[in-house]
């Protein structure tokens, strides 16, 4: 876990000041490293019957389609507002300025589907909450949401307490 560590690099004062953005950039350029960061994503779900992977835009698309790809399943796309161009379900959730919203097409799952949701990282939780949220409300169930990065001071998890919680690392 070390290996992948060091390919998150630390932004200071992006997007904002203050903040210190996790940028993921650096491990996705490393084909050893996505091919390790995928290993582990998907490995506690083996013997699980996940039937379907959702990711969220826009980072959770690169990692949530290739867990799908890897473990032979349908892959959904949580997107931004206004993207998808069928019918659509929404959710909105609270930001720390304003509010933000996910979108899925209305028929993205199989009623009874239990999805792993995937994204590149838990901040406060708000984009993993909305989008089991989202699963719900398309007549889903999450079996687990997983993360490769997890910042464990901004309490992320414990939006998600009703839910399975895995990330590979944490900071
Ligand atoms: P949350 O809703 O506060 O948990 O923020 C998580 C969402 O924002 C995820 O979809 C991340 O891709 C994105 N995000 C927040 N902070 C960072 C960061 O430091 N690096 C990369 N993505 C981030």
């Amino acid at each position: 876990m070390n290996k992948l560590k060091e390919k998150i690099r630390d932004i200071p004062d992006f997007p904002k000041p203050g903040i210190i953005f996790k940028d993921i950039t650096p491990l996705v350029k490393d084909p050893v490293a996505v091919r390790l960061a995928v290993h582990h994503l998907l490995h506690p779900f083996l013997e699980r019957d996940i039937t379907a992977v959702a990711g969220m835009e826009a980072r959770g698309f690169i990692f949530g389609a290739l867990v799908a790809w890897e473990l032979g399943l349908p892959f959904v796309p949580l997107r931004k507002p206004g993207k998808l161009p069928y019918d659509v379900q929404s959710v909105s959730y609270d930001l720390e300025y304003g509010s933000a919203t996910l979108e899925a097409h209305s028929d993205a799952f199989e009623t009874g589907d239990r999805v792993l949701l995937i994204d590149d990282l838990l901040a406060t939780g708000g984009t993993a909450k909305a989008s089991c949220e989202l699963v719900e409300k398309l007549g889903a169930t999450v079996e687990a949401c997983a993360f490769v990065v997890e910042l464990d001071f901004l309490n992320g998890r414990e939006k998600l307490e009703a839910y399975e919680v895995h990330s590979l690392l944490h900071f």
